[in-house]
């Protein structure tokens, strides 16, 4: 799980920041980010252009941030594909960063014919900067003079978001989904007064819709709480953007571009949380699959010799279960990636001799289910709870891994929805009325 880091944001932040002018309106400044949904089509497009519009009529200086039209970044990697497997990275981020300039001058265009002002940057045009790791880079800072330049003489300001450029002025991108990253960058940078994430939701929700109809949205989540929705497998928002957003206190909006409503409000925890529900919501995931390297020995140094061949291959795992037997022969069962499962399989595999290992064996069939909430900390027996309520459903757990404010299990795959369900009544979320 890609945790811990944050982005080493913004060196120049101070030179970059907006003085607060004093000025008596409360928003002064927004950043406005639209995913592929939303700028899937030219009459969705002119749609966004209306909404920026509606921003900037009404006196608040507006950055936008974009991402490319949906479903292009993909057909990027798939034309990249017909050329090589592992395409070249610098060639892959050159190609994929294409796609955010094109729905970026689009918007302009729809902008000004609105008859506002707009001017779109990419990545360089800016200086975002990253550091090098192409697909996967990180901000380093940003410069952003032309873009507080352009807001001051009245412009909107459309920035191409999931990119950036390193030293050497390679293009680099920021992974799927980056332009969060892009829009929270900007904001904190920008000293905005809130970050609004458009996209095809409107919120977060207590659970995917999909699967519990009853799913309720949460007017506020804590970005604690989101980075674990996030990273437990809730889709809504890039895991970087939330990390970063909670890091820089920028307050963060997750909205919908196609209904009006009040969205989701990311925000710190304030002080009642003591009166917060024990969960908040429930995540799950059914990309991950599960190792086990039966029999080896207990001595120190195993689960080395297990888990660094595993991360050298660049390989990241989630869940790590370690057990003894009474002959003092160990299991060390982890999860990570399905689309992993078969390479770490065979990198295991091909070491179990050397590892005294009795048995390698993998399973794809298996799900991950969580609850969150910050309330669990001041409450005692919530994973009793929990695991009860999975027990009279038939579920059983496969292996448990918890945190402060979550508690996640594995389970079967094919009980995924009955757990969700199950857990979904069992903490009253669609009912629960607090936050
Ligand atoms: N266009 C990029 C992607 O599809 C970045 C983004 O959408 O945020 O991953
Ligand atoms: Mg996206």
């Amino acid at each position: 799980m890609d945790r811990g880091h944050g982005l080493n944001i913004l060196v120049d932040i101070g030179k970059t920041h907006v003085k607060n002018t004093g000025k008596i309106s409360s928003v002064r400044l927004i950043v406005q980010k639209y995913g592929g949904t939303s700028v899937g089509s030219v009459d969705r497009i002119k749609a966004v252009a209306q909404k920026v519009y509606a921003s900037h009529r009404s006196g608040v200086k507006t950055v936008v941030t974009l991402s490319a039209m949906g479903g292009e970044t993909n057909r990027l990697i798939q034309l990249a594909s017909q050329f090589h497997d592992d395409p070249n990275p610098r060639e892959l981020d050159a190609l994929l960063s294409t796609g955010e300039q094109v729905s970026i001058s689009l918007l302009c265009m729809a902008l000004q014919n609105l008859g506002v002002e707009a001017r779109s940057y990419t990545g360089h045009q800016v200086r975002i900067s990253t550091d090098s790791a192409f697909g996967k880079a990180r901000i380093e800072s940003i410069d952003a003079e032309h873009i507080q330049e352009d807001l001051d003489s009245g412009l909107v300001v459309v920035v191409a978001g999931f990119q950036g450029v390193d030293e050497r002025d390679n293009i680099t991108t920021l992974g799927r989904g980056g332009s969060d990253t892009t829009a929270v960058a900007l904001a904190s940078v920008l000293n905005a007064d809130e970050c609004q994430i458009f996209t095809d939701v409107d919120g977060v929700y207590t659970t995917d819709p999909r699967i519990v109809p009853d799913a309720r949205r949460l007017s506020e989540i804590t970005f604690e709480e989101m980075i674990e929705m996030a990273s437990q497998g809730s889709k809504v928002l890039q895991i970087r953007a939330v990390e970063f957003a909670g890091k820089y206190n920028v307050p963060l909006r997750v909205m919908s571009s196609f209904v009006d409503g009040p969205g989701t409000l990311i925000t710190l925890e304030d002080e009642d949380y003591m009166e917060k529900p024990v969960v908040s919501g429930i995540a799950f995931n059914r990309d991950e699959a599960k190792l086990t390297v039966r029999g080896i020995p207990d001595q120190p140094g195993v689960a080395a010799k297990v888990l660094v061949p595993i991360s050298e291959a660049n390989i990241e795992i989630d869940v790590i279960v370690q057990n003894v037997a009474k002959d003092n022969s160990a299991d060390i069962t982890f999860t990570l990636n399905k689309n992993d499962l078969r390479r770490a399989e065979s990198i295991l595999k091909g070491i179990a001799n050397d590892l005294g290992a009795k048995e390698v064996s993998a399973d794809g069939k298996i799900a991950k289910v969580s609850i969150v909430g910050v309330g669990m900390r001041s409450h005692a027996g919530v994973a009793a709870k929990m695991f009860a309520c999975l027990a009279s459903e038939g579920i059983n757990i496969q292996l448990i891994t918890t945190s402060e404010i979550k508690i996640a299990v594995i389970i079967e795959e094919r009980y995924l929805e009955l757990a969700v369900r199950a857990l979904h009544t069992e903490y009253n979320l669609e009912n629960s009325t607090a936050f």
